[in-house]
This record gives structure tokens, sequence and C-alpha cells, in this order.
């Protein structure tokens, strides 16, 4: 069986490792970033079924990763903005730059990993 793989990128190294952990533990292969800036090189050298991308980050944000990463669209991750910012506006913006869902901190971790699976799931 071929684990699906998640990176999350958030400036909360808390929330890094705990979401980690948590996603490990049920068996998703799983690694994380602090920053947007490593974003795009991550994912062109190891296979990343899935982003959990934060907005709010110092120097490169979750647009300017979303903005990025489009420019390899036909084989980029899905992606899942996870911010506290959590408004119309950021959520209508983060869907017109490609992200499938929007899940506001803090997160329900249940409610977050049916929106995983059914992201995961969706065939676009
Ligand atoms: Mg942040």
């Amino acid at each position: 069986m071929i684990m699906e793989s998640i990176l999350i990128v958030d400036d909360d190294i808390n929330l890094c490792t705990v979401l980690s952990e948590e996603l490990t533990a049920i068996g998703y292969e799983t690694s994380f970033l602090t920053g947007g800036e490593e974003v795009a090189n991550f994912i062109k050298k190891k296979k990343t079924d899935l982003l959990l991308l934060d907005l709010k980050m110092p120097n490169t944000n979750g647009f300017d990763v979303l903005h990025e990463i489009n420019d390899f669209r036909n084989s980029h991750p899905k992606v899942i903005v996870l911010t506290a910012y959590a408004d119309v506006k950021s959520a209508i913006e983060s869907a017109r730059l490609g992200a499938s869902d929007f899940i506001s901190k803090p997160y329900d971790f249940d409610e977050l990993l049916i929106t995983i699976r059914k992201v995961l799931q969706s065939s676009n």
C-alpha cells in the first residue's frame, strides 16, 4: 500500500509538530516546513499528495505559495488552506488560486480529517 503524503506548511512550529504526529499516527506520511520559501523545491523533489497551508506567514505567505505552485499545475498537490484568519475574502482568494478547501484554526481534528479524506479522494 502506498501511503498518501501530506506536507504541512505553517510558521507555528507547535502546530506543525502536533499535527504531524496526529496525521502520522493514523497512517499518513507527513512532513512539515515552517515557512513558505522551500515549498516549491520540496514538492518538486518529493511526491506530495496534499499541502496543508497556512496563509499568514512572514516572508513567503500562503498566497505566495499558491501562486508559485500554480506554475507547475500538472504535478502539484491538492491544497487545504489552514488559517486563523478565516474570512470570506481569504477563502475566495484561496479557491481562486487553486485551494480545494479551507479550515479555520484552531482546527477541529475530526473536521480536518474529514476534509483531508474528501480532498484526497476527489479527482481534481
Ligand atoms: Mg501563521
